[in-house]
């Protein structure tokens, strides 16, 4: 008898330890679910900075130089930000919008970023052109070696 109690003991702790382990396991990579969430906190705390500079600027509790001068180091870092969620949730696709604040200092934050990357994916498109095979006028990749029809290679 006291060896069934033990062993139901140590059934109960078991299952007791693993419960939380269980429950907490994310759906999805635990990194990246990290790193977006940081990217959220960061972009919150970006934002916020922002509205904190702007109201002590009204204020006139600093100059416009060092005004603007912390407007646009903070305008940089949320492009920045922004620019990572945005190529951290098209890949993940996790289904998490920035939301898009409508004052305008956030639109020009996002529209830096968006200029960054089409101008990224701008030169991603060149680079990508189509290759015709020599043997069978397939068009392929130009990043393929060999063609996906008659598989001749491709200069
Ligand atoms: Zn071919």
């Amino acid at each position: 008898m006291e060896i069934l109690t033990a062993v139901a003991l140590l059934i109960g702790l078991g299952a007791f330890v693993a419960a939380p382990m269980v429950r907490r396991s994310p759906p999805v990579e635990p990194g990246q679910n990290l790193k977006l969430e940081n990217l959220l906190d960061r972009k919150e705390e970006i934002y916020a900075a922002i509205k904190d500079v702007e109201y002590d600027f009204h204020m006139a509790k600093v100059s416009e130089i060092d005004y603007q001068q912390m407007k646009n180091k903070l305008y940089d870092e949320a492009g920045r930000v922004l620019a990572e969620l945005d190529r951290l949730q098209s890949r993940a696709d996790l289904g998490v919008q920035p939301d898009l604040d409508a004052d305008l200092e956030t639109e020009i934050a996002i529209a830096k970023a968006r200029r960054a990357k089409a101008s990224r994916a701008g030169r991603a498109g060149k680079a990508g052109h189509i290759h015709r095979c020599a043997r069978c006028g397939h068009s392929n990749a130009a990043a393929n070696k060999f063609c996906g029809n008659c598989g001749a290679q491709i200069p």
